[in-house]
This record gives structure tokens, C-alpha cells and sequence, in this order.
């Protein structure tokens, strides 16, 4: 299926911030905890899992 993105979430730190980010391009809000950013990711990944969102509908 060519329309599967893979979804590979990091944390990067900037100064005293940690954000998270995608391979897809999302990047998520600077957080002060790193355990932040990475519900931050973790959340994306439930957004873009395919079929999860549900007001999308398949025909
Ligand atoms: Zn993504």
C-alpha cells in the first residue's frame, strides 16, 4: 500500500526543551519533560494510525 507512512517518532532536546518529531514531517510542541514528548509521539502515532481515526471512513 503506497499510501502507508511509516511513522518513526524521536525526541530531540533543545536547550532546556525536549520535542518530539516524526519521519512524516509532524513535529510535535517543545515540553519540559521528555516523558512529555514522547506521550506527544505517542499520540501521533495514534492519530495517524490508519483506521484509528474515527471520522474516517473506509468504502
Ligand atoms: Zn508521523
Amino acid at each position: 500500500m503506497p499510501d502507508r507512512t511509516p511513522h518513526t517518532t524521536s525526541t530531540t532536546e533543545r536547550g532546556s526543551f525536549c520535542s518530539a518529531r516524526c519521519d512524516c514531517g509532524w513535529r510535535g510542541p517543545a515540553r519540559r519533560a521528555r516523558s512529555q514528548a514522547r506521550t506527544d509521539a505517542e499520540r501521533h502515532l495514534v492519530d495517524a494510525e490508519p483506521g484509528s481515526a474515527p471520522h474516517r471512513t473506509r468504502e
